[in-house]
C-alpha cells in the first residue's frame, strides 16, 4: 500500500525502532508512546484489519504477544499492561494497518481507560451469547 506508513516501516523507507521481525511480523515502539517502551505489533501484509489475519498465522501472533508484553514489562519495569487493538474508524484506529498496542503501565502514569456501561433486558444476554456461539462455527 503506497500511502501506509506501517507498510513504508516495513520496507524500510522510513525508520523505527524495531524489536521483533520475521516473515509475517513486525513489532516496533510507538513513536508518540502513552508511556516509554508502547510497542506495536504489526502483520507484514498490509492487513486493514485483524480479521484479515490468516488463522494459520494466529499462533505466531497471539504467542509473540505473550513474550513481547513480558519483555516490555522487564524492559521497563512496568507494574502491569494493556494490550489494544483498536479496529475500524468507530473504534478508534487511525492507521489502517492493523497493530496491535502493548502499553507498559505504572501507578503515576495519567490515563486510563474509561467507558460508560450499557445493560442488558431481561433475557437479551442469552441472545448474545447464542448469537456469538453460532457466528464461532
Ligand atoms: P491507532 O490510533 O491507529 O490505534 O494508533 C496508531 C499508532 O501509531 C499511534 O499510537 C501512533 O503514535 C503510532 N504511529 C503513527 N505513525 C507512526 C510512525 O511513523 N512511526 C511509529 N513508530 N509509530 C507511529
Ligand atoms: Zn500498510
Amino acid at each position: 500500500m503506497e500511502n501506509c506508513i506501517f507498510c513504508k516501516i516495513i520496507k524500510g523507507e522510513i525508520p523505527a525502532a524495531k524489536v521483533y521481525e520475521s516473515d509475517k511480523f513486525l513489532a516496533f515502539l510507538d513513536i508518540s508512546p502513552c508511556n516509554k517502551g508502547h510497542t506495536l505489533i504489526i502483520p507484514k501484509e498490509h492487513y486493514v484489519s485483524l480479521n484479515e489475519i490468516p488463522n494459520e498465522d494466529g499462533k505466531e501472533f497471539g504467542e509473540l504477544q505473550i513474550k513481547l508484553a513480558k519483555s516490555v514489562m522487564e524492559a521497563t519495569n512496568a507494574g502491569g499492561f494493556n494490550l489494544l487493538l483498536n479496529d475500524g474508524k468507530v473504534a478508534g484506529q487511525e492507521v489502517m494497518h492493523a497493530h496491535l498496542h502493548i502499553q507498559p503501565r505504572f501507578n503515576t502514569d495519567e490515563f486510563s481507560y474509561k467507558w460508560t456501561h450499557t445493560k442488558y433486558e431481561e433475557g437479551e444476554i442469552q441472545k448474545f451469547q447464542d448469537k456469538i456461539k453460532e457466528f464461532l462455527q
